[in-house]
């Protein structure tokens, strides 16, 4: 049997994993990305000694990643060494308010006990159903392509998904448990990264604290980018061909197959199949005939999304005080900046922002005696971004970070890069400038996300954060993988 030609779209973590998973006896693959870089939103630029993570900064569910590296009979450490932090992070609650939380379990239950008496038993109790939820989600249900609910027919499924409260929110689960306001803000943390705010996060998603608290944080010697260069590597080592600086302008259908991608350059791929890991709403209406669109433009509009993000990359010409590896402002209340995201999209009054500080564990991502600082304010997607607002907020954030710190940061800032809406947009042609793509919400669950297959074009497939199983390195990872195994199924490769 001759080898299938597959070419893939965008060399995020999505993109990369899928290639990698069919690269090999049957299939030639061919990776196409538009940036002179690998990596997607995780890619890493350098500015005199120090180097930047551009996008994700948290390394969560290392059993994830040791599962994708073992695929291919390696592990993570013939790649990249990680350290696990302690404290994980910090969250800052106001000035005099600051916790450090533990990566141990026994001090997190006794930090938990100072705040509200016996929430330490609590948690035990809280983290018995987190780890359930998080070996059968990540373990199984993430696996699924979730093409239709047949896959989840199965009693001892249905028993499960039950007992995993898909249907009841993550605010009303927590308050279930603890009763300090504190305690709520720090188990309601995790599903930021989900997209959306605890009340629309079901409350399967407790399976991020126990990632959070049982598994821990961890962190890449050198810098997160330390893994996309290790599945680089592996990808090149399996044959997979990686072309940077080749933008696909459209996928060419005739009669309900894909027959070849033209990029912008005119030169035209022949493909036997096509898998996009770009952001899913740039392929399904800039890069289709709207006949073989997907869904329509009213469809997408009508998506949730998850948040953008108002970026500042800083080096930092001293060492900075009172600041962790991690570090989340919660100085404010979280719902007018909530309401701000998802209800009413503005500019937030009070935003809520994590500072990371990896030079504090790292000296390699800034030079000797100097600090690699990098801000996040979550956004809504698709407002109007100028040079004026990212101004503004750094003030706004740079203010609260200093006072809170007791330190003069500013005036020791000797490099300052910013990066919004306009930049999701034009680097990843992030459909309204989106940062981590689609929001976890019940009703963009599974079966109810974008489907991971075209339905009109035979031979086109979707992975990364826009379809299953969602937003977040672990899940991209995952995406390839699960639509490599339907490609190899559905072509009998
Ligand atoms: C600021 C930020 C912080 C984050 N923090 C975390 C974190 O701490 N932990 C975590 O787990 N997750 C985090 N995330 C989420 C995580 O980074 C993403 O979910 C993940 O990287 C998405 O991978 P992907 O492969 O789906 O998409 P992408 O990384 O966007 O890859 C898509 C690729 O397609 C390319 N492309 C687009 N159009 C074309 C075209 N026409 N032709 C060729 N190539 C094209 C793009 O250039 C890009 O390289 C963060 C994201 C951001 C932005």
């Amino acid at each position: 049997m001759s080898k299938k030609h597959v070419v893939v779209i965008g060399s995020g973590f999505a993109g990369l994993s899928v290639a990698t998973h069919l690269a090999g006896e049957s299939c030639s693959v061919t990776l196409l990305e538009k940036n002179e870089t690998p990596g997607g939103r995780a890619r890493k630029f350098e500015h005199q000694g120090f180097v930047f993570d551009m996008g994700p900064s948290w390394y969560w569910m290392p059993d994830v990643f040791e599962d994708y590296f073992a695929r291919f009979g390696k592990k993570p450490s013939d790649y990249y060494d990680l350290i696990r932090l302690d404290p994980s992070y910090a969250v800052i609650y106001g000035e005099q308010e600051v916790l450090d939380i533990p990566a141990n379990m026994d001090e997190f239950k006794a930090m938990l006990d100072r705040i509200e008496p016996g929430a330490g038993k609590q948690l035990d109790l809280f983290l018995e159903q987190a780890k359930y939820k998080y070996e059968v989600g990540i373990h199984d249900l993430v696996k699924r392509p979730s093409r239709s609910l047949l896959e989840f027919a199965s009693p001892g499924l249905l028993v499960d998904m039950v007992k995993m409260d898909i249907f009841q929110s993550m605010s009303k689960h927590v308050c279930k448990f603890f009763k300090s306001e504190q305690i709520i803000r720090l188990m309601e943390f995790p599903v930021l990264f989900l997209g959306e705010t605890a009340e629309n996060i079901p409350a399967l998603y407790s399976l991020m604290n126990y990632a959070d608290i049982a598994l821990g944080t961890w962190y890449p010697k050198k810098g997160m980018h330390e893994i996309i260069r290790g599945m680089v590597s592996l990808a090149e080592e399996k044959g997979v061909e990686i072309r940077y600086g080749s933008e696909v302008e459209e996928i060419e259908v005739e009669k309900g197959i894909a027959k070849r991608v033209r990029l912008i350059s005119g030169e035209k791929i022949e493909a036997d199949i096509v898998i996009a890991g770009a952001d899913y709403h740039h392929v399904d209406k800039h890069l289709l005939n709207p006949n073989y669109s997907n869904y329509s433009e009213e469809y997408w509009d009508k998506r949730v999304m998850a948040p953008s993000s108002l970026l500042f990359y800083l080096g930092i010409d001293k060492k900075l005080k009172n600041l962790r590896h991690h570090n989340l402002f919660f100085d404010e209340p979280l719902g007018p900046h909530a309401d701000a995201i998802y209800k009413n999209p503005r500019w937030p009054e009070k935003p809520l922002f994590y500072a990371s500080v990896p030079s504090i564990t790292d000296p390699t991502v800034a030079p000797e005696g100097k600090e690699n600082m990098f801000l996040l304010i979550p956004l809504a997607p698709d407002l109007e971004d100028s040079e004026e607002m990212r101004e503004k907020y750094y003030h706004i954030i740079m203010d609260r970070l200093e006072k809170i710190t007791g330190q003069d940061v500013r005036s020791h800032v000797i490099y300052k890069r910013s990066y919004a809406h306009s930049d999701f947009k034009s680097d990843y042609h992030a459909f309204k400038g989106n940062a981590y793509g689609l929001a976890n919400t019940l009703l963009q669950t599974a079966i109810l996300k974008p489907s991971l297959k075209n339905k009109k074009v035979k031979n086109l497939y979707y992975t990364g954060q826009l379809t299953v199983p969602g937003p977040g390195v672990p899940p991209s990872l995952i995406s390839g993988q699960v639509v490599a195994k339907e490609v190899i199924k559905e072509n009998n490769l």
